[in-house]
């Protein structure tokens, strides 16, 4: 199916200040696109889909949910979608880090990760596509991790990175069972990128120990990983699909 030139982009996890979703949602209204905000303050998705509406001139609307939990990610899409141009993206960045190590990850810190990072992901890919095959035009992005690929080796530890490798072939599978419904699906793997993730432990001192392990000589912003998302969602990388997109200043090559 065409893609539509009145269309909305709704990302999970976009109503932190200094994260990585909000920059994107400002950075795909920019280039046009509708905004749907799904994070678990309303009032707080609420405020930041009205400060793009009023900064860029398309509809935004916001609704709360905690993407664990299936029932409220379906409750919020069923909100938003009466409200905005006709969805053709989902970007899925709610996330939590969880830095406790291996021997020490109790059940419930192990369960709080896989629900949030790996089912949550699926709870709102599952909704999105939907609506996307019922469209005949769609394109899924997931925040993985080079965590995930590189066995840790950042703030977060086993949970975190068994859960971005999950979100790394949930969306191979999903993108082999969407491709001939005209949905792409593919990840980003991000290195260190500046954000409040990390509970405020970014010190300038920590920034440059943790860009030495990359060819670039810094570590990211989120502006760097809201480039990427709207590539991957816009109409010319329809021939992209199951591929994980490493964002991560040469971290990790492959
Ligand atoms: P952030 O903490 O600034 O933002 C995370 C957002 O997710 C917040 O708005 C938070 O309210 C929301 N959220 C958390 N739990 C939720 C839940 N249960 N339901 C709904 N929303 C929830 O973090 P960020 O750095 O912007 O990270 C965004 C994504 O990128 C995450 O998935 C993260 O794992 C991933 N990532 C970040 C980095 C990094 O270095 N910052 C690196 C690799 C991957």
């Amino acid at each position: 199916a065409a893609f539509p030139a009145e269309r909305t982009a709704i990302l999970t996890g976009a109503a932190s200040p200094r994260g990585i979703g909000r920059a994107t949602a400002h950075y795909l209204a920019e280039r046009g696109w509708s905004i749907g905000i799904i994070d678990l303050d309303e009032a707080a998705a609420q405020a930041v889909a009205a400060e793009i509406a009023e900064q860029h001139g398309v509809a935004a609307a916001g609704a709360g949910a905690n993407v664990a939990d299936e029932a409220q990610v379906r409750a919020a899409f069923d909100a938003l979608e009466p409200q905005l141009p006709p969805l053709v993206a989902l970007v899925n960045l709610a996330g939590v880090s969880s830095p406790d190590p291996y021997l020490e990850v109790t059940p419930d810190e192990w369960n709080r990760v896989i629900a949030i990072n790996l089912n949550g992901v699926h709870y709102a890919t599952r909704r999105a596509a939907e609506t996307m095959t019922a469209n005949g035009v769609g394109r899924i992005v997931s925040m993985s991790s080079i965590s995930a690929q590189r066995g840790g080796g950042t703030f977060s530890k086993t949970a975190y990175s068994a859960a971005k490798a999950g979100v790394i072939g949930l969306t191979r599978s999903v993108a082999r069972e969407l491709g001939r419904l005209g949905v792409t699906v593919n990840a980003i793997a991000p290195g260190p990128i500046d954000t409040d993730i990390m509970g405020g432990t970014l010190t300038e001192e920590r920034k440059a120990a943790m860009s030495a392990d990359g060819v670039l000589p810094r570590i990211g912003s989120p502006r760097d990983i809201a480039a990427g998302v709207a590539y991957l969602i816009s109409e010319d990388a329809g021939y992209v699909t199951g591929q994980t997109l490493n964002i991560d200043g040469g971290t990790y090559m492959h």
